[in-house]
C-alpha cells in the first residue's frame, strides 16, 4: 500500500496530524495499534479546550470522525518494522508494506506493557513480531507464538501451512478467547491456554521458551517465537536510526522534526507535556512539516506518486 504520508497511532497526536495531512489533500493512512490511545484512560477529560467535559473515549472518536470525514483512512495494524533510512519510508505490519512519503511517529508512551525477559535480546535472531516477515526463516522448525487474539491463531496457521511445528500459547481461557482453542486443535497446532511466556531462552539465537501455565513454570524447545501484542516503542525504534533518550523519547526540534528527514514525531512519544491539547498541537506541527517536506521532495522530482 503506499500513500503520501503515514502516521503511526491514532491517538489526539496521530488524529490531528490527519486531519491536516487529508484536508490538504494527501493520502493520509494512520495505523492505530492493538495498545490504546491513554487517552481512552482518562475517564472524564475537562481541560481540552473549547469542549464541554466529555469521556475520553468520546473526544477521541470525534477527533477519528473529523479525520476521516476529510478523507484520512484509519485502519487496526501495529507497525512492527520501520525502513526510516530509504526513500519512500517502509513500514510494516504483520500483513504488508506501507509506502509513505513521509512519516509521523505518534504512538505515544503505551500502556505500560512489560517486554519478555530476552524478547530485546532475540529480537531479529528468534524473536519476531511478523509471521508473514519471518516465518519463512523458520520452516520445519519448531516455533512457539504468544497472544490473546484472532491475529495469534492466524500467525500459527501460517506458520503451521510452511511446515513449523507450533505451539500457540494463549494468554486467555477457551472462555475469553471463544473460538480459538478449537480452531487451533483443528489445524494440528500444540495449544497452551491461559498461559504466559515468562523467558525467551538461547545463547547466540533463540532455543526455547519458559511458559508459566496452571501454576507452574516449564521449558520447551523452538527456533523462534512470534509475540503478537502491541509493541512498545523503544523496541520497534530500536536500530531505525531514529534518535531516542535514555527513556526511549523521540528527540525532536520545535518543528517536529526528528534526526532522520521525513520523518516527525509528535505526542507523548516526545515526552513533553503528556496532555491531550499538546499532543493534539505537535500533531498539527508535524503534519505542517511533513506537508513541507513533501512539497520539497516535489518540487525536486524525488518522490514517486502513489498509486
Ligand atoms: C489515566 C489518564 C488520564 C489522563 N487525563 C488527561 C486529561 O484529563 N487531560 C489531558 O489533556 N490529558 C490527559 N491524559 C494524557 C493524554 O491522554 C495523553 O497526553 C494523550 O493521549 C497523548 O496522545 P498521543 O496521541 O501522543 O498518544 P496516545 O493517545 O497514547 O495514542 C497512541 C496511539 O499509538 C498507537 N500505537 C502505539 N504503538 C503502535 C504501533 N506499533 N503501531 C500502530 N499504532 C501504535 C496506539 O494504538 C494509539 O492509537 C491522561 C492520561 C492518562 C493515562
Amino acid at each position: 500500500m503506499k500513500a503520501d504520508i503515514a502516521i503511526i497511532g491514532a491517538g489526539p497526536a496521530g488524529l490531528s496530524a490527519a486531519m491536516y495531512c487529508a484536508r490538504a489533500g494527501k493520502k493520509t493512512l494512520v495505523l492505530r495499534g492493538k495498545a490504546k490511545s491513554r487517552l481512552e484512560l482518562g475517564h472524564i477529560i475537562e481541560n481540552y479546550p473549547g469542549v464541554e467535559t466529555l469521556p475520553g473515549a468520546v473526544l477521541l472518536e470525534k477527533m477519528e470522525k473529523q479525520a476521516v470525514s476529510f478523507g484520512a483512512r484509519i485502519i487496526n495494524a501495529d507497525a512492527v518494522s520501520l525502513n526510516l533510512e530509504s526513500e519512500p519510508k517502509m513500514i510494516g505490519t504483520r500483513n504488508e508494506f506501507i509506502e509513505a512519503g513521509a512519516l509521523v511517529l505518534a504512538m505515544g508512551r503505551g500502556v505500560s506493557k512489560k517486554t519478555i525477559h530476552g524478547e530485546e535480546k532475540f529480537l531479529g535472531r528468534g524473536v519476531s513480531y511478523c509471521a508473514v516477515c519471518d516465518g519463512a526463516l523458520f520452516r520445519g522448525k519448531k516455533t512457539a507464538v504468544y497472544g490473546s487474539d484472532g491475529e495469534a491463531l492466524e500467525d500459527a496457521m501460517l506458520l503451521s501451512q510452511i511446515g513449523c511445528e507450533v505451539t500457540l500459547v494463549l494468554g486467555c481461557s477457551s472462555q475469553s478467547c471463544p473460538g480459538l482453542a478449537e480452531k487451533a486443535s483443528g489445524n494440528g497446532i500444540i495449544l497452551i491456554e491461559n498461559a504466559s511466556i515468562t523467558e525467551v531462552k538461547g545463547s547466540d539465537a533463540v532455543s526455547g521458551v519458559k511458559i508459566k501455565a496452571s501454576g507452574s513454570e516449564f521449558e520447551i524447545p523452538v527456533s523462534a517465537l512470534f509475540i503478537i501484542s502491541d509493541i512498545p516503542s523503544g523496541t520497534l525504534l530500536k536500530d531505525t536510526g531514529i534518535e531516542v533518550t535514555g527513556k526511549d523519547c523521540v528527540v525532536i526540534n520545535r518543528n517536529m522534526e526528528t534526526n532522520i528527514p521525513g520523518v516527525f514525531a509528535a505526542g507523548d512519544i516526545t515526552c513533553g507535556v503528556l496532555q491531550a491539547a499538546a499532543a493534539a498541537g505537535e500533531g498539527v506541527t508535524a503534519a505542517l512539516s511533513a506537508l513541507k517536506y513533501l512539497r520539497g521532495l516535489l518540487n525536486k522530482g524525488g518522490l514517486a506518486a502513489p498509486g
